[in-house]
């Protein structure tokens, strides 16, 4: 059915938040703007209640809704591909408490990760998760289970969800978890909308867990000859329990990229690969973990040991790994893949990609974080056609993700599945599995209004009658 338009000014009072002709064509797509959908209606809503009764509205009259945050994501979750409404949060973007007492923060999902970050860390207080794209909102963040630099200490966004307020497809408010760390309390329906990717409800505020600032926080660069050497030392890291906030893999072809891109450059051009580490909390504790790091490199064939003691040097640095997605794709059309595979299995499954370019003719770089197993791997497009590339790319990857669940991994570590990722995971991911999700996705959403054939979604809207 079309928007009525006076249905939704009847809901959203302010007409600067509410769009329904020349819709901004970032907002049909995602960060990499290559697929794109189309919509009749952008909304901004500031209140729960005004995401509840555009729901109502849209479930009422069977209008696909597609929820929205910074749009940063990699995978087409932000693209609406049956038209209808986008629901942008980013404008319920406030911090509504820190509370220094449960060492809790409760926050709108449309405040930025950097603001969020800065604002806690001004108190003294810090929040983990920190994936690469700081502009992204910590509603994405939660709705993707945001991994990033730090998960190898700290663990991933859903490790910092203790509470949800979200409205379901049909307007219904419900809350999930609150304050409290413990809780053994009926299903964990947080749990279960934590990762959905905007297929289950919108979220509408946050509570998450905080812990102190560390003291201190010192990165460490480490060259090696060549990337197998590298990656198969972050293994002896992890085992001597040195306690790593971030362990980071580039192979060097990719760091020149990005070098390129960020206008920095790295240490010892004669490197085939890098990894980048960072230790964080007391002193004292990171300089020991520094120094016995450092003899564990060196002694399973590092280059060099560069402690990266000026702070702007190690931002340099990290631009610089921040950069690659952004600076692979300044060179060509590129896919980004994030499979995750088992720490041990990363240079087996590394190892496997260059026998794939090598066979394939097909460039591909990776980089990654070597302390849990994700891989970012960059396909590269090059001069080929559309019909071309779409061939070759569907082929090598269907054995990259083959090989990554031959090694007990998963197709995304971090970015999601939406659109770019459902072929994979579909064909990988066993049917009872499938079912499940899908049985799941009737219950809370029997209409398919919110973000439909996404992710796992097989059923499509032919479950109306379900209701
Ligand atoms: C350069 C670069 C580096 C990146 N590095 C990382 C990284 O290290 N780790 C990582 O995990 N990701 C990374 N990403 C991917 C991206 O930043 C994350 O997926 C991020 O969590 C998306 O947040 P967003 O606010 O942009 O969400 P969007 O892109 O707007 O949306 C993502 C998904 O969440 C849903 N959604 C958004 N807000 C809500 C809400 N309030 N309620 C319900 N559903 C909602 C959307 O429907 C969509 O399915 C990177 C991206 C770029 C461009």
């Amino acid at each position: 059915m079309d928007i009525e338009k006076w249905a939704l000014e009847a809901m959203i009072p302010d007409k600067t938040r509410l769009i329904f002709e020349h819709i901004e064509p970032e907002y049909l797509s995602d960060t990499l703007g290559r697929l794109k959908g189309y919509a009749q209606a952008l909304v901004f809503p500031i209140s729960t209640e005004e995401v509840s009764s555009v729901l109502r509205y849209a479930y009422t009259n069977h209008i696909p809704v597609t929820p929205r945050g910074a749009g940063t994501n990699l995978v087409g979750s932000t693209v609406p591909i049956h038209g209808g409404i986008i629901l942008d949060l980013s404008q319920m973007n406030r911090i509504l408490e820190i509370d220094r007492d449960t060492f809790t923060a409760t926050v709108e999902p449309g405040i930025l990760l950097q603001d969020f970050q800065s604002e806690v860390e001004g108190e003294g207080l810090f929040y983990p998760p920190d994936p690469g794209e700081k502009a992204s909102t910590i509603g994405g963040n939660i709705s993707t289970n945001a991994g990033g630099m730090r998960a190898v200490k700290y663990g991933v966004t859903r490790d910092y969800v203790l509470g949800l307020e979200v409205v379901l497809a049909d307007g219904t408010v419900l809350t999930a978890g609150g304050k409290q760390i413990k809780d053994a309390s009926g299903l964990s329906l947080k749990n279960l909308l934590i990762g959905s990717e905007g297929t289950l409800a919108v979220i509408t505020k946050c509570i998450l867990k905080l812990i102190p600032k560390p003291e201190t926080s010192i990165s460490v660069l480490v060259p090696f000859g060549d990337l197998k050497t590298g990656i198969d030392t972050v293994l002896t890291i992890l085992q001597a329990d040195a306690n790593p906030t971030a362990v980071e893999f580039m192979e060097r072809k990719v760091v020149q990229l990005g070098e390129a891109f960020s206008d920095v450059e790295y240490p010892r051009s004669d490197a085939g690969s890098y990894i980048l580490l960072t230790f964080d909390g007391h002193k004292s504790e990171v300089e020991a973990n520094i120094k016995l790091v450092g003899r564990l490199v060196m002694s399973h064939g590092a280059l060099d040991y560069i402690v990266l003691t000026d702070p702007e040097r190690a931002l340099d640095i990290w631009k610089v790994r921040g950069a690659l997605v952004k600076a692979v794709e300044a060179v060509s059309e590129q896919e980004p893949v994030d499979i995750v595979v088992p720490i041990s299995k990363i240079s087996d499954f590394v190892g496997y990609i260059h026998e794939l370019e090598e066979n394939s003719g097909m460039r591909m770089v990776n980089f990654g974080h070597a302390g849990d197993g994700n891989i970012h791997l960059c396909v590269v497009r090059g001069d080929r056609n559309e019909e071309t590339w779409h061939r070759e790319l569907q082929k090598n990857m269907e054995h990259a993700y083959a090989k990554a669940y031959e090694y007990g991994g998963v197709t995304s570590g971090e970015h999601g599945i939406g659109i770019s990722k459902r072929h994979y995971f579909l064909r990988e991911t066993p049917k009872e599995n499938l079912l499940v999700m899908n049985q799941i996705k009737n219950a809370l959403d029997p209409r398919h209004i919110l973000n439909d054939q996404k992710s796992y979604i097989t059923g499509g809207n032919q479950n109306e009658e379900v209701i």
